[in-house]
């Protein structure tokens, strides 16, 4: 039987390692971290491709430059992250069409404008329904600027998939500045996460030697009650504590990966189905050589495609590794779903007959794909969480409140910074912090039972 623990902690993400960090400050070392995959870092996540290291999650740190500092931000100036500065917003004027023709800068320009113009109309619009009648697209189809042409649609995939900035405040860039750094470090982002880690469980050379995280360790079952919490792992091991710290996705949350005894209740349940999972997926290519524009404010360019969002934002690497000769094409949601399920031959050739649109038949073949599934990972279920505009202050807490001795945390729980790595690092901070509250005013009952006794 493993020995009872105070608090268990499912998931090793950034959310999950910054929680139990904060938890070790506070005296509690007596902590067990489950992680149901062989690594670190959930989604953060490098791997080698084209001999260099490849961020398959979280690429950007956003959010830089403003008065107050982004925490991840001084994570990574203080491991020495390498990075380097990029702006996607020149994009707009590398816009590809079909026959490889560049659209003039002020015909892109205007219909940027045009685009936001409407962006802001139709938030405004939904902000002024309620949650249930903004998704009645009756309402909205019939607005007299919907992205019809495959600029307008390139244009409306880039608003809404990346750039929202531009249509609404995000609270990312209001606090922390509106400056974003790509990663560009052999050691990968997740060289963070290690960094963090190593100031409280025993680490060598990167690697976690500490028997209080267990790798490979998927939690099935989740048993609840005013005593403590019981949790069972996939291989059947029990481990108990008095506390649980739940960092899973949402898209894991709303899978039915891990049952809970009880179940959650109804207004926990109905928060979990009605948050938005976005899917986003960075596909890379590696070519012999360069044959794309690779000058100033050429980092970004984009196709424009009848259907929206077809391999529509594409990024060079030689910024972040010269010489590397490898292309990131960004896919999202529907399309994301459709290439993971198609085998990678097919998506290879669906890419290459794009960029032969853009950049002529002699272009050479590619040497290499490499396709993340994040919506077919079991241990995700999506890239991450999408709150729309009309969301209630009362869904998100909903999201992030305690079930009696179960605590929830993940990017998905921060109110301001849902969607971002720092937002998942707060959380992490947050919850541990409500969660010792928890834990004293839990003592101080008991002090208080054994006076009265
Ligand atoms: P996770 O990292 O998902 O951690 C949860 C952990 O729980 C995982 O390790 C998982 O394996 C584990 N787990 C799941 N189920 C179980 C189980 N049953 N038992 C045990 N363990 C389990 N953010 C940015 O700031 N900038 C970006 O540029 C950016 N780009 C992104 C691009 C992509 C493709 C993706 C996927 C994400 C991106 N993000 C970006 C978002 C960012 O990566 C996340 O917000 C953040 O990493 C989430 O951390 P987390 O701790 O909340 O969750």
């Amino acid at each position: 039987k493993n020995p009872r623990s105070s608090v268990i902690i499912v998931g090793a993400g950034i959310s999950g390692i910054s929680a139990a960090k904060v938890l070790a400050e506070n005296g509690v070392d007596d902590m067990l971290i489950l992680e149901a995959s062989d690594r670190i870092g959930g989604r953060v996540r490098k791997e080698e491709f084209g001999e260099v290291t490849v961020e398959l999650g979280a690429g950007w740190i956003a959010g830089v430059g403003g008065k107050q500092s982004n925490p991840v931000w001084e994570l990574a100036k203080q491991s020495n992250l390498r990075t380097c500065f990029s702006d996607y917003s020149y994009a707009r004027y590398n816009i590809y069409d079909r026959s490889g023709k560049i659209f003039p800068s002020g015909i892109a320009a205007d219909s940027y404008k045009k685009a936001v113009d409407s962006a802001i109309q139709r938030l405004s619009q939904e902000a002024n329904h309620d949650a249930s009648t903004a998704h009645d697209v009756s309402v909205l189809a019939e607005t007299p600027s919907t992205p019809k042409t495959p600029i307008e649609l390139a244009i409306d995939f880039i608003l809404h998939d990346f750039e929202m900035a531009e249509v609404e405040p995000i609270s990312t860039y209001v606090d922390f500045g509106d400056r974003e750094f790509l990663v560009a470090d052999q050691r990968g982002y997740e060289h963070l996460l290690y960094k963090m880690a190593e100031t409280f469980l025993t680490t060598k050379e990167d690697k976690i030697l500490d028997s209080r995280l267990k790798l490979n360790k998927v939690v099935r079952e989740l048993q609840h009650s005013r005593n403590g919490v019981s949790v069972t792992t996939e291989d059947g091991c029990v481990y108990e504590a008095n506390y649980v710290i739940l960092s899973v996705s949402i898209g894991v949350l709303q899978s039915n990966l891990i049952s809970f005894r009880p179940p959650l209740p109804r207004w926990k349940t109905e928060a979990i189905s009605n948050c938005d999972v976005m899917v986003y997926t960075k596909i890379f290519l590696k070519f012999p050589y360069k044959f794309w524009p690779c000058g100033p404010e050429k980092e970004f360019f984009i196709y424009a495609h009848e259907r929206r969002g077809y391999y529509t934002f594409w990024q060079h690497m030689e910024n972040a590794y010269p010489g590397s000769n490898i292309l990131v094409v960004t896919l999202t949601n529907g399309e994301s779903k459709r290439v993971e399920a198609q085998p990678d031959e097919e998506t290879l050739r669906e890419a290459m007959e794009v960029l032969r649109n853009m950049f002529g038949p002699e272009i050479p073949d590619a040497l290499d794909i490499l396709v993340p599934r994040w919506w077919n990972n079991r241990f995700q279920r999506g890239s991450y969480s999408n709150y729309p505009i009309y969301v209630n202050h009362q869904h998100v807490d909903d999201i992030k409140a305690p079930v009696g001795r179960v605590f929830f945390t993940g990017e998905h729980t921060s109110e301001k910074f849902s969607g971002y790595v720092h937002g998942a690092y707060l959380s992490g901070i947050d919850t541990s912090k409500a969660l010792l509250d928890e834990m004293r005013k839990d003592k101080g009952r008991k002090n208080e039972n054994q006076a009265f006794l």
